[in-house]
């Protein structure tokens, strides 16, 4: 067996440790006699990996008391329609970031039920920057401000939390969340699917205030109403298990490397070393205003589109895969989320380096 470096952006590498423990306990979990693939949703062994996997988000994020956490199916891309339907509370107005692609998803799948005014848009710089927050329109009637904490396909990231001028703040975190602590209390409302950074995909995370949910349309599906799902313990439909399962695995493995904290300055110490090797180089170059990039997914564009190919199947032969950027930026994209060990990212700018020498 010989395992690569995976620099994709979701489903992305996990870590190992994770993989084997799944392994030892795929015939039998603990001493059930059974798989957790096989386990009845409301049987008493599965309870105690759903009640795990919820404390263990809670320590982690340290998420007061007064926030639900549900565990739902139908990723980041479903929330973009529900977080309206639950939000609004008879309002017809909410404010969007418009800060890359997955923003842009989010204000078309909103603009089905509500007016989206659009706050701000970096779609002048095609999405290499952030406007400054005091050219910021905010409509103070909205239900809420949405915006994308880290953009996965532009490599745009807050560093800071947005001022919402006291509308709730609403987040995607799908490709940092657990990357970097952030303060729960500044949230209305975070979500976040779990292929990125938590684990495997198949199961959105929502973590919302109290006072946000009971107040869903009337036609909303039961399944996809926070408060109904908050009553039921995100059990209203059959949950994901073997997934909450191996998202539970990453939340231990990612508190036996010392928590967020912890992990956020190796993060720091990955992302820096390589922007720094991008920058230096004649060949390469990160598009990104330096204080909006990403600590989770580096783009890169080669001086000579003509050698992307080259680049990219020599780094196969290197073992470095899923480095082609997104389609619509074009160029590379390195992702690099919690599980990509410090010695991936130096493979990478050892094969950048050797490669610029080479071409
Ligand atoms: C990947 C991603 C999504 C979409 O996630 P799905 O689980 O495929 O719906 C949404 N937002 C961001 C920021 C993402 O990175």
């Amino acid at each position: 067996m010989s395992r690569i470096y995976n620099f994709s952006a979701g489903p992305s590498t996990l870590p190992e440790s994770v993989l084997l423990q799944a392994q030892q306990e795929m015939l039998e979990w603990h001493d059930s006699g059974m798989s957790v693939m096989e386990m009845s949703h409301r049987g008493k062994h599965f309870a105690l990996i759903a009640e795990e996997l919820e404390s263990d988000l809670r320590e982690l994020l340290a998420i007061p008391s007064n926030y639900k956490v549900l565990f739902l199916q139908g990723g980041a891309s479903a929330q973009f329609s529900l977080i309206p339907q639950n939000l609004l509370n008879g309002k017809t107005k909410a404010c969007y970031l418009n800060t890359g692609a997955w923003s842009e998803k989010a204000i078309k799948d909103a603009q089905a039920f509500c007016e989206v005014v659009v706050s701000a848009s970096a779609e002048n710089t095609k999405f290499t920057s952030i406007p400054d927050a005091a050219s910021w329109v905010i409509d103070t009637e909205a239900a809420y401000l949405h915006y994308t904490s880290n953009e996965t396909i532009h490599g745009v990231e807050f560093q800071n939390i947005p001022d919402s001028k006291g509308l709730p703040l609403v987040s995607d975190m799908s490709s940092n969340i657990l990357s970097r602590p952030v303060d729960v209390n500044q949230y209305g409302l975070i979500y976040a699917g779990t292929q990125k950074n938590m684990g495997p995909s198949g199961v959105t995370i929502v973590i919302v205030r109290d006072d946000l949910c009971g107040n869903a349309t009337k036609t909303t599906p039961p399944v996809f109403n926070y408060a109904e799902q908050a009553k039921n313990q995100s059990m209203l439909n059959t949950p994901a298990t073997y997934n909450w399962y191996l998202v539970g695995l990453v939340l231990k493995w990612l508190k036996g490397q010392g928590g967020i904290a912890a992990i956020e300055q190796r993060n720091i110490t990955k992302v820096t070393k390589l922007y720094q090797a991008i920058d230096e180089s004649a060949l390469y170059h990160n598009p990104v205003a330096i204080p909006y990039r990403s600590r989770m997914n580096v783009p890169f564009i080669l001086a000579d589109e003509n050698l992307d190919k080259a680049f990219l199947s020599e780094a196969e032969a290197h073992g470095l895969y899923e480095l082609k950027g997104h389609r619509s930026v074009g160029g590379m994209r390195a992702s690099i989320y919690n599980a990509m060990p410090e010695a991936g990212v130096e493979a990478l700018m050892a094969f950048m380096a050797e490669f610029e020498r080479t071409h």
